[in-house]
């Protein structure tokens, strides 16, 4: 008879590589399946030579030593083997009238925007006031866990959940943005208050806890690359004797009596398991891997049909052959062009200089995608040349305005890369693109209970926790070992 392992995962993102060290290490037999050559989904890199080029994601919060991911590698006794590089200042956003630099500490930051807009102190100051009352009380709520607590406790949790954290039930739904308006004037103003979310529509509650990790320089560049933080785990959970599997994706979760008892894979191998861990895509996960009829209520699948997606980015991955340590002191900037949106520019050599040859730069260029490839994802019919065509003609008009903040960048390209949002879907099969889960738009921010309901199957990463990203990931994979370890020995 085939082996049965305690627990099979599904996909090597974060959520599932932390799931897999937490599991290996109380020595539960635990294999990943991952579709893609290398470990890591949104938090993977690529080389084009002698360049280092991060695939996705920018910057990591809470690597601090108080900070969760850094306490969950330390969990694990790897925590040395990756070198955080503190990105501070953590903003920079230039308009046509000039260059903002937020400096590090909250009342530095708040005085350095008083002294820049002098008009606007007074709105300044009411923003920042709403925003601390919100972030103590995010500081207080996130030393509870609802999700573990009985019926009754959680129902009275509720209950005077608004009088306990009156700011986060005020402003829970409230647009940020509009705040922003509602108090101050200035354009290039309300532009810096409202990018430190990135997401234009979320609520002010979110918009708050991003403005906290700005003024503390919660941002983190893993010295090597991202790919590091995925390899060092990967390393880990063999180490701990895990198993992984690359280039194989799971086409069917396999259930009877409505409990996860395995997975098939698309070459129709069959691999029985205790318990199933899925990191993947959502909306892949429900009617793709369980045909969408396996055991969930009709609402919960309308749940995912409805549910709005995160934005998905347009990104272009540059190697120059110039010296950039003087046109800026931050890796990461946000620039408004005149009379276009905004996009973001990461130059990880700022951080790390071993990314890129000696001399040289890696410069990426992010802007939002969704509306740009969304007629792509609609055609019933892909003509490869056609989409070439547009990706090339999308990279260059944002090398264009790239070239507005840089000067000199456009002439000094040695590699050119693109990813669109169906890029970002073909590598790690995320509905769309979608960079973080679902939408964290204020009148969205849904997330799924890791508990699925199907029986012995858990869900961990960016759907099961709203803000999706790094932290996030690392710390529903963690939460999805534990579930899983008491379902494995309930059933002993
Ligand atoms: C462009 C972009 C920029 C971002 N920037 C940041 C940032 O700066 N900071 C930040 O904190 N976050 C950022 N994020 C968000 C963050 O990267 C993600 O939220 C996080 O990495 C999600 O991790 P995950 O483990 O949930 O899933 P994923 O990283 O999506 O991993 C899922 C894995 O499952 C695999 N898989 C899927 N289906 C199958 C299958 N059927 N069989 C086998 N394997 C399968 C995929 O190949 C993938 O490896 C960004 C995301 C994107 C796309």
């Amino acid at each position: 008879m085939s082996k049965t392992y305690d627990a099979i995962i599904i996909g090597a993102g974060i959520g599932g590589l932390t799931a897999g060290n937490f599991l290996a290490k109380e020595g539960c037999s635990t294999l990943i399946i991952e579709q893609h050559t290398r470990p890591g989904g949104c938090l993977s890199s690529f080389e084009r030579k002698g360049f280092n080029f991060d695939a996705a994601v920018h910057w990591i919060s809470q690597c601090g030593e108080d900070g969760v991911v850094y306490k969950i590698l330390q969990e694990l006794g790897i925590e040395r083997s990756i070198e955080f590089v503190q990105i501070n200042p953590l903003m920079e956003v230039i308009t046509s009238n000039g260059r903002y630099i937020i400096p590090k500490g909250r009342q530095e930051a708040i005085a350095y925007l008083k002294n820049t807009f002098p008009k606007e102190a007074e709105g300044i100051e009411n923003f920042f006031a709403i925003q601390g009352r919100i972030t103590d009380e995010m500081y207080r709520l996130f030393k509870t866990d609802p999700d573990s607590m009985n019926t009754l406790s959680r129902f009275l949790f509720n209950a005077v959940f608004p009088l306990r954290f009156p700011n986060i039930a005020r402003y829970y739904r409230k647009k940020g943005a509009d705040i922003v308006d509602s108090l101050v004037k200035d354009r290039d103003l309300r532009r810096i208050l409202k990018i430190a979310a990135i997401f234009p529509n979320v609520s002010m509650m979110m918009l708050s806890w991003f403005w906290n990790v700005i003024y503390n320089a919660d941002g983190y560049y893993p010295k090597n690359g991202m790919q590091k933080v995925s390899d060092v785990l990967t390393e880990n959970f063999k180490r701990l004797k895990g198993e992984i599997l690359y280039n194989k994706k799971v086409a069917k979760i396999i259930t009877e009596d409505n409990q996860a008892k395995g997975v098939k894979l698309s070459d129709n191998t069959i691999i029985n398991a205790k318990a199933v861990i899925s990191n993947a895509d959502a909306r892949q996960t429900f009617f793709e891997m369980l045909n969408g009829d396996a055991g969930a209520p009709q609402k919960y699948l309308d749940n995912l049909k409805k549910w709005r997606l995160s934005e998905s980015f347009f990104y272009v991955y540059l190697g120059v052959d110039m010296d950039l340590k003087g046109s800026s002191v931050n890796p990461i900037m946000w620039y408004f062009p005149e009379k276009d949106n905004f996009i973001g520019i990461g130059i990880p050599t700022l951080s790390d200089k071993g990314l890129a040859p000696e001399g040289r730069h890696v410069v990426i260029i992010g802007a939002f995608g969704d509306d740009l490839a969304r007629p792509w994802f609609e055609k019933e019919k892909m003509d490869k040349e056609e989409y070439k065509k547009w990706k090339e003609k999308t990279a260059d008009s944002l090398i264009e305005l790239a070239d507005e903040a840089i000067p000199g960048i456009k002439k000094n390209i040695v590699v050119k890369e693109a990813a669109s949002p169906l890029t970002f879907n073909r590598y790690t099969l995320n509905s769309m693109g979608a960079s973080s889960g679902w939408s964290m738009d204020a009148d969205e921010q849904n997330k799924l209970p890791q508990r699925s309901p199907i029986k012995n199957l858990f869900l961990a990463g960016h759907w099961t926790f709203n803000p999706g990203g790094i932290p996030s990931a690392f710390m529903t994979g963690r939460k999805a070992a534990e579930m899983v370890k008491k379902a494995i020995v309930s059933e002993k």
